[in-house]
């Protein structure tokens, strides 16, 4: 998917920007239990056209100063992003920030699209000519808060995006990524995998601009790890804050297809693993968990119990990710991931029998009734499998409203008794037949 970024100095109105693109989106996806969205980073719609958003004022540099702050969210922006929105606050004209935002997007050859923001009645157009001056052609007028002029701003980005860019591997390649946390071990891990005499490796650049992709073939399977560059990078300043490294994971976990969520056994759980954890999840990519630097952790036979409880605790959501404690530095159990990643992805793209699985379901139900409400009994009348990358059933019912969450969430363990998909979410929809 295309990626939009936008940028300005603060008080431009970005995110009031952002979240009038992004829409209803953000709060649907905070329904997930355990997920707190960052506002930052979100799949958006325009007419017929799909894309990703970045909100770069998200991104703060705790510590560099004001200009120095602004200079590096357009850097970001550059990297990241194949279209880029140049948000300007109309009633206060071109202001000096303004112009070192224009300095450092001048160096790019990505289209940058001007926008005034807070031209918030025709009146105030003619305050938009100011802004000519700035170099960036012809300023769109918006107001985010009357959400005016936003469909002309996309419909001039979206001429700008890149005719569907396809994926450049083949069907039978495994695609997958390691994500986490900074200095948890992710480029370590990624080294101890394969930097074995068995594997050939060659980079390959990705979709954004600063995205290495290593293909390696292991037991005659391709596989790709996408985006070794964001693991290893820490060159830029605002390579090493947060923001940055979960904006990051996300656009690598996109081009997954299999994630390994790598955890700091030594450290323990942090809210920000469970963050990423979350993501993985709600992109309905399959997942491994997966506990580094576990030689470093003083235990006992109990240790690993508890730990495991602990994430289990902690990633609900992620009950069906099987969790690996090894160690990238030592090597120990890292030999079981390969394996690991080849059933998480055969189970990602697994199809069942419409038969059995209608069997599965009738089984379920004369075993446990289907809900009531108000009298009301759901029925069920049969199942099939629509989609894999996840695997996704469409369960023909009397009245989707009467499948409870709690009855869905039956249905799912009892399919999963019977066909395993360990490793990857499946999802279930009711439909009323009709
Ligand atoms: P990344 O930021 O997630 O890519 O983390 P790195 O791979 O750069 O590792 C961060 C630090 O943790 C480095 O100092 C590594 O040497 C160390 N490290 C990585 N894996 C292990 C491990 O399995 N055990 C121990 N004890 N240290 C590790």
């Amino acid at each position: 998917k295309p990626v939009v970024a936008i940028v300005g100095r603060p008080n431009v109105g970005k995110s009031t920007i952002f979240n009038r693109i992004v829409g209803e989106r953000i709060s649907i996806v905070e329904d997930i239990p355990g997920v707190t969205r960052d506002r930052i980073y979100s799949s958006a719609e325009w007419l017929t056209h799909e894309f990703n958003i970045i909100d770069t004022g998200g991104i703060e540099i705790s510590d560099a100063p004001f200009m120095e702050q602004i200079r590096h969210q357009a850097e970001i922006a550059i990297d990241e992003a194949d279209v880029i929105i140049f948000l300007v606050n109309g009633r206060e004209g071109v202001t000096s920030a303004d112009e070192e935002v224009a300095k450092i997007l001048y160096k790019t050859k990505k289209p940058v699209v001007l926008a005034v923001n807070k031209i918030d009645n025709p009146d105030m157009k003619e305050m938009i000519y100011d802004f000519y001056a700035l170099g960036f052609g012809e300023p769109y007028p918006i107001s985010g808060s009357h959400g005016l002029g936003l469909g002309d701003l996309l419909d001039e980005a979206a001429k700008f995006f890149p005719s569907d860019e396809g994926d450049q591997y083949g069907e039978n390649v495994i695609k997958f990524s390691l994500i986490g946390r900074p200095n948890v071990g992710k480029s370590s891990l990624f080294n101890a995998l394969i930097g074995e005499d068995r594997v050939i490796v060659s980079d390959i650049e990705g979709t954004t601009r600063d995205a290495i992709d290593s293909v390696f073939t292991f037991d005659e399977q391709e596989y790709v790890v996408i985006d070794t560059a964001g693991m290893r990078k820490k060159g830029k300043v605002y390579e090493s804050t947060e923001k940055y490294s979960v904006l990051r994971a996300l656009r690598a976990i996109e081009r997954s297809d299999v994630v390994l969520v790598v955890l700091n056994g030594e450290e323990g759980i942090r809210e920000q693993d469970k963050r990423i954890a979350g993501y993985a999840h709600e992109s309905g990519r399959a997942v491994i968990i997966v506990v580094n630097k576990w030689d470093a952790v003083e235990k006992d036979e109990k240790t690993m119990k508890l730990f495991e409880q602990n994430i289990r605790e902690h990633f609900q959501f992620l009950s069906y990710a099987p969790v690996v404690f090894l160690s990238a530095k030592t090597k120990k159990r890292v030999h079981t991931l390969m394996p690991m990643i080849d059933m998480a992805s055969e189970n990602h793209s697994l199809r069942v029998q419409s038969s059995i699985l209608n069997e599965v379901i009738m089984d379920a139900i004369a075993t446990n009734p289907t809900p009531t409400d108000k009298g009301k009994r759901l029925r069920v009348y049969y199942a099939t499998q629509v989609a894999v990358k996840p695997p996704t059933f469409v369960v023909f019912v009397n009245e989707p409203e009467l499948m409870h969450f709690s009855y869905q969430r039956f249905l799912e363990n009892r399919i999963r008794e019977a066909f395993g998909f360990e490793g990857t979410p499946i999802r279930i929809i009711s439909r009323s037949r009709n």
